[in-house]
């Protein structure tokens, strides 16, 4: 991508630092991503047409989408878990695993409810934006963000900016902003995991107000699995291509947050860590602030980080409760089954800035 100049001197330049370390590789079983209806821009549409001449297109939200099967069922291209028309597939799903935040300045991050990538590189990061940063199997997905950044990078930081500036002078005005920068060195070595009174996971909808605003994880099943709020606590749900779902069970979030091996909290921590990175998260803390009329940026962001890892801890217990582990601690491996139930829902959330 070309290195466009803003009004301001600085660089509209795609940061990969959060990419250092992952590789990817996709599943051939998993189909996880295709249980969506993605977004068509550009030419998508006619090279989709040319391929499926019966393509079924929805309007949401003001943008054209492919259709899905009802009922919590796949994208309408999905068959046997290939993509019928994988040549041809638009931007969102060429892109994914990745995820590109527009905001004072671009950066990509993957999203790790995707068991294609490996999650041990949150164990290891330093943290920091230096350059150059490795990562392997992404190539594509990235060639195809930076073709659509590269006519309007320019334009939609600088409008980002200007939300962000807006924002950052009404809560400086409160006495309660700090500069994002300033936020991960005072977090820098804080424990970012929830303790027993910082621990308070989301409620989940009821499958009964639809399957697809519902978490959901790969697990080895034809379908993903989807969790809801059940009778007497969460009920897990194995998602149909052709739509509906098959109940798998039902488990209990604990009330505590469970205990964790070194290894575990080594993880949970190192995920954390990646989410106070990621500008995206900042972003939806200052969105956030705006409706609360009290606390710093440093505050609210920390309350946030305990949220999030409460619903790790949470989804990662009932997982193993549902897997017949019920009152083991959570190790590593249970954490990321946590983590793979959880990141998407968070990195949905709308910011100040734009998502490519
Ligand atoms: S979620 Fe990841 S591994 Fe699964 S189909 Fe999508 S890209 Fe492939
Ligand atoms: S267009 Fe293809 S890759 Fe994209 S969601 Fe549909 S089936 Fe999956």
């Amino acid at each position: 991508m070309t290195d466009p100049r803003d009004a301001d001197g600085s660089s509209s330049e795609l940061d990969l630092s959060l990419l250092d370390g992952f590789s990817f590789a996709c599943r051939p079983d998993c189909g996880l991503c295709c249980f969506s209806s993605p977004r068509l821009e550009g030419t998508d549409e006619e090279r989709l047409r040319l391929m499926v001449p019966s393509l079924r297109v929805i309007a949401r939200e003001g943008e054209r989408c492919i259709a899905s099967r009802p009922d919590g069922g796949a994208c309408e291209l999905l068959d046997h878990l290939r993509c019928r028309a994988h040549n041809a597939r638009p931007a969102p799903c060429r892109e994914f695993p990745l995820s590109i935040h527009i905001g004072t300045r671009i950066q990509a991050t993957v999203v790790l409810s995707c068991p294609g990538l490996s999650v041990s590189p949150l164990l290891e990061r330093k943290g920091g934006r230096s350059a150059p940063s490795r990562f392997d199997g992404l190539e594509t997905e990235l060639a195809s963000a930076r073709d659509r950044l590269v006519p309007v990078a320019a334009r939609l930081r600088v409008e980002a900016t200007r939300r962000q500036r807006k924002i950052a002078r009404e809560l400086a005005a409160q006495g309660r902003w700090v500069d994002d920068e300033e936020v991960r060195r005072k977090l820098s070595h804080r424990p970012l995991s929830p303790g027993a009174d910082e621990y308070f996971p989301d409620e989940l909808p009821s499958a009964v107000e639809g399957l697809e605003p519902l978490p959901m994880y790969f697990d080895g099943r034809d379908g993903p699995v989807a969790l809801a709020q059940g009778g007497g606590g969460w009920e897990a749900l194995e998602l149909m291509a052709e739509g509906g779902s098959k109940p798998l069970g039902e488990a209990v979030p604990p009330e505590q947050p469970p205990d964790l091996t070194e290894d575990g909290r080594a993880l949970l921590e190192g995920y954390l860590r990646y989410w106070l990175a990621r500008d995206c998260f900042l972003a939806a803390v200052h969105l956030d602030m705006e409706r609360v009329p009290e606390g710093t940026v440093v505050e609210t962001a920390l309350e946030e980080l305990h949220a999030i890892g409460s619903d790790v801890l949470a989804r990662g217990a009932v997982r193993a409760q549902l897997r017949g582990d019920a009152g083991a601690r959570l190790d590593r491996e249970g954490v990321e089954r946590g983590i793979r139930a959880t990141d998407q829902d968070w990195l949905d959330r709308p910011t100040w800035g734009r998502r490519l």
